[in-house]
């Protein structure tokens, strides 16, 4: 009688121990499993703002034109997503243009 009480209370002492080893086990994997995956989403989708976007051809960034700086050259216009970028374009092809003229005359 005695062995039988003191068995049921092995198995039980058993029994939770092996329980809080489990639920430990997988609380700890369903914390490390929680991760910020909502702002790594958000970052990875390529926002598209309302009008038409144009490549800043100086940085390669892509700007509204609505926010863009223009700059009308042949006819075309040409999208920048700063000033600087359109001083260095501008720069860039009066340069250019210097290289081609030089030598031919
Ligand atoms: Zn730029």
């Amino acid at each position: 009688m005695l062995t039988r009480i003191l068995w049921f209370l092995i198995v039980l002492i058993l029994f939770s121990l092996v329980r809080k080893l489990l639920s430990s086990l997988l609380g700890s994997r369903k914390t490390s499993n929680r991760r910020r995956t909502s702002s790594g989403a958000f970052q990875s989708q390529p926002r598209t703002i309302s009008g038409q976007t144009y490549k800043d051809p100086v940085c390669g960034t892509y700007i509204a034109s609505s926010i863009a700086l223009t700059e009308r050259i042949n006819g075309a216009d040409i999208f920048f997503c700063s000033e600087e970028c359109r001083k260095k374009y501008l720069e860039s092809r009066n340069q250019q243009q210097n290289d081609i003229s030089a030598p031919g005359e």
